[in-house]
């Protein structure tokens, strides 16, 4: 599929939903802080939000995967080690929430293909989902109550994964 690599600045909201899913709600502070700003050392980060320097390091390393921050690494001349100034490159968010939305939209069409291929079978004190391979194996018996397995209806989980493919279709346009 062709990917348009979107460069408009996204909103906060879309921001915020974006990281949160991809590396969790608690690097959300780190996101707001290096909003608007440029070069910021890691242990500013750290203390301005108080959090220890590790615990910030990994959630800046987690962001780094994304392409969501990014580094310089700069020797300090007065104490002899080196740190690393962040920035925050948030118009990769729109790019992000593409990608996401079409592994999405790959996982939900496979789960309809699935739904629609075939049948399955329920037992009615709900031990057991079948196919109808399986079904055909216990003669359409429970084998855990020995009660007769019943064809499920699908129909709405189908509908709902049409729903959403549809949805996410018209958001990946
Ligand atoms: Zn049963």
């Amino acid at each position: 599929m062709a990917q348009k690599l979107t460069l408009t600045k996204p909103t906060k909201k879309l921001t915020a939903e974006v990281i949160t899913e991809l590396v969790g709600e608690h690097a959300l502070p780190i996101i707001e802080f290096l909003r608007g700003k440029t070069r910021i050392s890691e242990f500013i980060i750290a203390e301005e939000l108080g959090l220890e320097i590790n615990e910030t390091r990994h959630i800046l390393y987690k962001l780094l995967e994304h392409n969501i921050v990014s580094f310089i690494r700069k020797k300090d001349r007065i104490k002899g080690w080196y740190i690393c100034y962040w920035d925050l490159n948030e118009r990769i968010v729109p790019h992000l929430k593409r990608k996401m939305d079409e592994e999405k939209l790959e996982k939900m069409q496979q789960r309809l293909a699935a739904e629609t291929a075939q049948q399955f079978y329920l037992c009615p004190n709900a031990c057991v989902r079948m196919d109808f391979d399986e079904g055909m194996e216990q003669n359409f018996t429970c084998p855990e109550c020995g009660n007769i397995l019943q064809q499920q209806d699908n129909t709405r989980t189908v509908e709902f994964l049409k729903d959403r493919i549809s949805e996410l279709q018209a958001a990946l346009k």
